[in-house]
């Protein structure tokens, strides 16, 4: 199973940190090591001093493919769900500054709580759906694909022509505006279509 995450999907979410808005996907991968499931809690790691949240709505692909074109895409995913891409910002922020790679600050172990998958076909509107995620029970975030820079057939088409995809990969497709650090003791909650789907603890 492979794991991609897109960056700044969502053109408020890359204003927040500074960056310039993309006019290609901007896109990294997570191992397999990094899920969590169940509602299993985080551990806080001790390499980093600034854990950050981002909620995303996920998509799962249901057939293997490469080279696949924008307009036939949505063949190879039926299936949603929600997740966090927990982010060592510090250590991010410290490999961006010297152009480096930061594989190892949204990589590590833990870093990729992720819900159960829906149908997508139980949704009304692949290109309206809603998400967010709560704090200690207060709303943090709030997004919907319909504000993705990249939507869904295309994040699938672009990693596509690099990477073959298989049933069972997934996407992490991006995050809105209000990312925030988490510490020990919080709990996170994301919605989908105000549907609790993931529960996460820091521990
Ligand atoms: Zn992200």
């Amino acid at each position: 199973m492979k794991i991609f995450a897109v960056g700044r999907n969502y053109a408020e979410h890359a204003k927040e940190l500074g960056n310039s808005v993309p006019t290609e996907p901007i896109i990294f991968m997570k191992p397999e090591t990094a899920v969590l499931k169940n509602n299993a809690p985080f551990y806080y790691p001790y390499f980093s001093q600034n854990i950050h949240f981002e909620v995303e709505l996920l998509i799962k692909i249901s057939k293997e493919g490469k080279n696949i074109t924008p307009r036939f895409a949505y063949k190879y995913f039926s299936e949603i769900g929600i997740g966090i891409d927990f982010t060592a910002r510090d250590l991010q922020d410290k490999a961006k500054a010297s152009g480096l790679p930061w594989d190892i600050a949204k990589g590590f172990n833990g870093s990729a709580p992720m819900s159960d998958f829906l149908p997508l076909a139980s949704l009304t509107d692949v290109n309206n759906i809603d998400f967010s995620i709560t704090l200690n029970g207060v709303q943090k975030q709030e997004g919907n694909s319909n504000q993705m820079i990249f939507d869904f057939s295309h994040l699938v088409a672009y990693i596509s022509k690099f990477f073959t995809l298989k049933k069972g990969d997934v996407i992490f497709t991006g995050t809105p505006a209000g990312v925030g650090a988490v510490a020990v003791g919080d709990v996170l909650e994301a919605f989908l279509e105000n549907n609790k789907m993931l529960v996460c603890e820091v521990k």
